[in-house]
């Protein structure tokens, strides 16, 4: 099942996607609900970033070739850090390259939508029982920011530098998923989940062994190797097996007034 936020009439709703129609959600999408028979046209309809977190807990170095890549050791435990939610943009919204950075990289990483108060999972818990489904992340990240500052706040939380979409695919196993990343229509990174040094499991159970989850919380789980910069006018498409393609456009900070979207929106 592909869920999807979007407006209706100027309001955030969420839909069930049936073939190209989306279908209105009665009642709350973390909890039971109902799917109404009434549809409206996928391509008529502005998407949204998929959910509203409270926190977005981002994954560092989970794929060993991107280690490589980096340089970097692969961690002993997972890398947390957290990216703010005034930087989410959604499918066809715009990052925005800000001009204290040359240079802005992509990610393609799967994120998970949290479905309930998640704290401290233990072991022998179904950490999956916490996730309402999978979506499509780009981590984007000012590089050099991040390598000339002591940790990653700055690089990773400018507004625009969170794009999740185009939906929370639900019921979809998050453990053995291709991932592509495709820079102006060519591909850039190439792998699959199952190359996660830290599964998803263990990636919730590191997570709430710190901070509770909440409904509509993000994790995302790590980008592997082919990380590469993005120019203004670049387009960027992550595209994850059983989920869809996420799409975004890069824009000069200075030539572009805001984001299509508030960001949060
Ligand atoms: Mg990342």
């Amino acid at each position: 099942m592909k869920i999807y936020r979007f407006l209706l009439d100027g309001r955030p709703v969420y839909g069930v996607r049936r073939e190209d129609r989306l279908h209105l959600i009665r009642g709350s999408v973390f909890e039971d609900f109902v799917v109404e028979e009434e549809g409206v046209s996928l391509g008529a309809v502005r998407l949204l970033p998929p959910c509203e977190p409270t926190k977005i807990v981002a994954v560092g170095v989970n794929y060993r070739d991107h280690a490589r890549e980096r340089s970097k050791e692969p961690p002993r435990e997972p890398l947390l850090f957290l990216k703010p939610p005034s930087a989410l943009i959604g499918p066809g919204d715009v990052i925005l390259h800000p001009s204290l950075s040359d240079r802005v990289d992509f990610e393609g990483e799967l994120a998970l939508v949290v479905r309930r108060r998640a704290r401290r999972i233990a072991p022998e818990e179904d950490a999956g029982a916490y996730i309402l489904g999978c979506t499509c992340f780009n981590d984007v990240t000012a590089r050099d920011l991040q390598d000339r500052d002591v940790q990653f706040t700055r690089a990773k939380s400018f507004d625009t530098f969170a794009a999740a979409g185009p939906c929370i695919a639900a019921g979809l196993s998050p453990d053995n998923l291709e991932i592509k990343t495709f820079l102006n229509g060519k591909l850039r990174q190439s792998s699959n989940t199952r190359n996660m040094i830290f599964s998803v499991p263990e990636l919730l159970r590191a997570v709430t062994r710190v901070m509770t989850l909440l409904p509509g919380d993000m994790v995302t789980t790590g980008t592997p190797a082919g990380v590469g910069a993005m120019q203004p006018g670049d387009r960027v498409d992550v595209q994850i097996e059983g989920i869809g393609i996420l799409s975004n456009t890069v824009a000069a900070e200075n030539d572009f007034p805001a984001p299509r979207s508030e960001p949060g929106g």
